[in-house]
């Protein structure tokens, strides 16, 4: 039997969760938080180990200006360290160039190298698009109809060189989707949020982000190791997977899209596709500086049928990832490759090699992380919003139900706060 005491109860501690509890926290609201793993943030999780390397499990960062990230963090107290704008991009026929600010205005310094990333036309046509999204407000783009990106940017009048070379290692390591059938409203969602922002990560790893917030909620707030089995009567009721039953004021679905299903008690056949993108991060360590040393520039790879498809060096930002003397390598692969971790080291490490030389084949193995349901696959046609509102007293939030970013997880779990309290 609820009462008038009983909390909101928020299923899941990820980015959307932490989100939608701070909110209603902020506003008075008794709020309780359950979360099936043992540390909150979902999939933005940082492991120590125990030679002192702070890992973040898959490659990810902080777009600064995401303005539901501005809403929400204290940035001063999350010391970001910042990549350097830019790129080195390893072109399909191998050799490598480099890109200084290739989203930002002025792109007068960019068009003048006689950089063979694409042609003149290209270069102009990336001011154009810079100046053209500026003055749009991001809820704006994302909302406009779409297409893939792909037949966005042939549309655009881009050459099939610079989609090979910038458009398919950049913008596919950010969908994990290097044919680009990613919706172009996203692309220009995205486009614009690296034009005018940094890529940043906190000083002690990305589950800074959550941890952020969840060091704002009352002890107590939060219960971890706490799966739940199943949402009854409405969202009413909460039982746990220990048999516990919980009364709820409204319950609140922050969890992956599948599970919410399974919370609610759907039939879940087997989807026809995919509904999330896979990805694959093997991290390894350096003896003495990496080799973007003083420039910390991402690395992509434009070479078709490579498995190194971009390359970070997160402790060269200046973030505190790695042990004194030693620094940080970490190797995306997105997609299924077939291999076994072993395998795909060997792979890596003859591609990393190949690229920057024999000092990659003394880089230790550190760890691998293959996290098969990185981000829902967010094609043209799909609402940049779904309904957040599921019954009286029911909602759900979370980038599935929205697109894949941490804005959209962080601004679902706004809205669902603000449903609740209106
Ligand atoms: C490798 C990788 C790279 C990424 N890169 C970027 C990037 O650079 N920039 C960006 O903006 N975004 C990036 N993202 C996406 C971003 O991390 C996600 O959009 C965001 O973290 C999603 O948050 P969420 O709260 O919606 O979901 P989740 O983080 O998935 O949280 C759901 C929570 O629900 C819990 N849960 C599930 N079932 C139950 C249950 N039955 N009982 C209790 N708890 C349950 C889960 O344990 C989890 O903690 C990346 C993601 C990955 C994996």
């Amino acid at each position: 039997m609820a009462s008038s005491t009983d909390p909101i109860i928020i299923i899941g501690a990820g980015m959307a969760g932490l989100a939608c509890a701070t909110w209603l926290h902020r506003a008075g609201r008794p709020v309780l938080l359950l979360e099936a793993a043992d540390a909150v943030g979902g999939r933005v999780r940082t492991d120590l180990t125990p030679d002192g390397f702070r890992l973040d499990r898959g490659f990810q960062i902080l777009l600064n200006n995401y303005p539901e990230a501005r809403r929400m963090f204290d940035y001063g107290a999350l010391n970001l360290k910042s990549f350097r704008s830019g790129a080195v991009v390893r072109l399909a026929n191998g050799q490598e160039t480099t890109l200084e600010n290739p989203l930002h205005a002025p792109l007068m310094a960019f068009a003048a190298l006689a950089s063979p990333i694409g042609t003149t036309k290209d270069k102009l046509l990336l001011g154009k698009l810079v100046a053209q999204l500026a003055g749009r407000a991001p809820e704006q783009l994302l909302a406009r109809p779409g297409t893939t990106t792909l037949a966005y940017l042939r549309s655009f009048g881009w050459s099939e060189q610079i989609i090979t070379n910038f458009f398919r290692p950049f913008f596919g390591g950010v969908y994990l989707d290097r044919e680009l059938g990613t919706a172009s409203n996203f692309f220009e969602f995205v486009f614009q949020q690296f034009a005018q922002g940094a890529a940043t990560v906190p000083a002690l790893g990305m589950q800074q982000l959550p941890e952020q917030l969840a060091s704002r909620l009352p002890a107590g707030t939060i219960r971890l190791n706490t799966p739940v089995a199943a949402v009854a009567e409405g969202g009413r009721l909460v039982h746990l997977a220990s048999g516990e039953a919980l009364a709820a004021a409204a319950v609140v679905l922050a969890t992956e899209g599948p599970a919410a299903a399974r919370l609610l008690g759907a039939d879940l056949p087997a989807p026809a596709r995919p509904v999330a993108r896979l990805t694959t991060c093997t991290y390894f360590a350096t003896a003495g500086a990496a080799p973007s040393h003083g420039y910390n520039l991402l690395h992509l790879n434009a070479r078709p049928g490579a498995l190194v498809h971009n390359v970070a060096f997160p402790a060269e930002t200046g973030a505190a990832l790695a042990p004194a003397g030693q620094s940080l390598v970490s190797v995306s692969t997105h997609g299924e490759h077939g291999l076994t971790e072993d395998a795909l080291t060997a792979r890596l490490r003859a591609e990393l090699a190949a690229w920057f030389g024999p000092v990659a084949n003394m880089w230790r193995h550190l760890r691998t992380y293959r996290i098969e349901q990185a981000l829902p696959i967010y094609g043209p046609g799909q609402p940049a919003q779904q309904e957040l509102r599921l019954g009286d007293t029911l909602f759900r939030c979370g980038d599935w139900v929205s697109y894949p970013s941490l804005n959209a997880a962080l601004g679902t779990g706004r809205q669902v706060a603000e449903l609740i309290m209106s």
